[in-house]
């Protein structure tokens, strides 16, 4: 029997496991507000793939493909990878879980830096490997600290480029710099989740092509805008993938899911264009907040990390949003209190991210 009730004790780390918090998405008062939270596309995903999931919606009785094979074909063909090297998870997240519970357990160490994305301390946690962090200089993965990190504990480094959520990224020189440094019985994990926001990035796909010990993983979440459908990939060795697909459920994406994915990445027109105004809302963003006194590190991705003078001043800021109908994230928990991050939104939603800061900073 437990301390805590009528039923065993869970295994070590899963009690030090604190929740993923989610972007908010809805705000008292405002009936349709401007959700600039969680690195969405705000054009939402292409009709194409709309239609696709409505299409497949009346072959729901019938199991999916366990295979996935299509979608691995449609993605090796895009990005020119073999579909052998390919696996597909429920989100990107659940691609982390797999490398978390196939190569690391108790005693082995899981590093990670100081601003890292959440689920890399999550997923280490699960399956019992001790969380290491290692420091950023100025809100940039840096790269001695990360190889000063590595013990012969290591079994994963996670590094997210461009990094979420100070939106920063390392070059190809850096990237390869690291992987030259990561030990043959460590995995250097690339998280790719916002590759395709930075012009000419492969999202480290050469480096996993070259070396055993990289994997790179990637999502339909934020360009494709399919947040919700859940779907995301990883490519990595043909018998590292092997190893993860046998910790996979065979049906782990659904019909609609396959679909949905399918078709998003076969309309490249949509995904191009979103990366185009992105891309070019992103500038104009930067440098009106930086107009404004407000600092912002060069971000690669689809959202921008604002950083006040402190964190009364980002509540501040935050609490302006809200009155104003935006919703952006405060990174607390990601160690920058006095940040905000904020996802790129449309042409009109971000004239109102800046006519709000420059009232906030006029109101101050
Ligand atoms: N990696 C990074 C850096 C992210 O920001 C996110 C989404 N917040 C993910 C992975 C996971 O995305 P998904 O599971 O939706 O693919």
């Amino acid at each position: 029997m437990s301390a805590r009730g009528t039923y065993p004790d869970p295994k070590a780390g899963i009690m030090q496991i604190a929740l993923y918090q989610g972007g908010l998405s809805a705000l008292q008062g405002h009936q349709n507000p401007i959700k600039l939270s969680s690195n969405e596309n705000p054009f939402g995903p292409s009709p194409k793939a709309r239609a696709a999931i409505e299409a497949a919606a009346v072959d729901m009785h019938r199991y999916p493909d366990t295979g996935h094979t299509a979608l691995r074909a449609a993605i090796g063909a895009l990005h020119g990878l073999d579909p052998d090297r390919i696996i597909c998870g429920v989100g990107s997240d659940e691609v982390i879980q797999f490398l978390c519970h196939a190569f690391a357990g108790q005693g082995d160490e899981v590093l990670f830096t100081e601003h890292g994305f959440a689920m890399y301390r999550i997923c280490a946690l699960m399956v019992g490997a001790t969380p290491v962090e290692v420091p950023e200089a100025d809100f940039r993965v840096d790269i001695d600290a990360v190889i000063a990190g590595i013990t012969p504990r290591t079994r994963l480094v996670f590094i997210a480029n461009p990094a979420n959520p100070t939106g920063t990224f390392l070059s190809h020189e850096e990237l390869t710099r690291l992987a030259d440094a990561i030990p043959p019985n460590c995995l250097l994990v690339i998280d790719a989740a916002y590759a395709e926001f930075v012009d000419g990035y492969d999202g480290g796909a050469s480096l996993a092509t070259e070396r055993d010990n990289v994997v790179m993983t990637r999502t339909f979440s934020k360009l494709y805008g399919l947040g919700g459908l859940r779907v995301g990939w990883g490519y990595g060795a043909k018998g590292l993938i092997e190893i993860l697909t046998r910790l996979r459920q065979p049906f782990n994406l659904s019909t609609l899911a396959l679909a949905g994915a399918e078709a998003a990445i076969a309309d490249q027109d949509f995904a191009q264009n979103s990366v185009r105004i992105n891309n070019a809302e992103r500038d104009t963003l930067t440098r009106g907040l930086r107009d404004l006194g407000i600092k912002v590190s060069d971000s690669e991705a689809n959202f921008i990390l604002a950083r006040f003078e402190d964190e009364a001043t980002a509540d501040a800021a935050d609490a302006f949003f809200k009155s104003r109908g935006i919703i952006v994230r405060a990174p607390k928990s990601y160690k920058i209190p006095h940040g905000l991050r904020i996802t790129i939104g449309r042409p009109e939603d971000n004239v109102h991210v800046l006519a709000a800061m420059r009232a906030f900073r006029g109101a101050e």
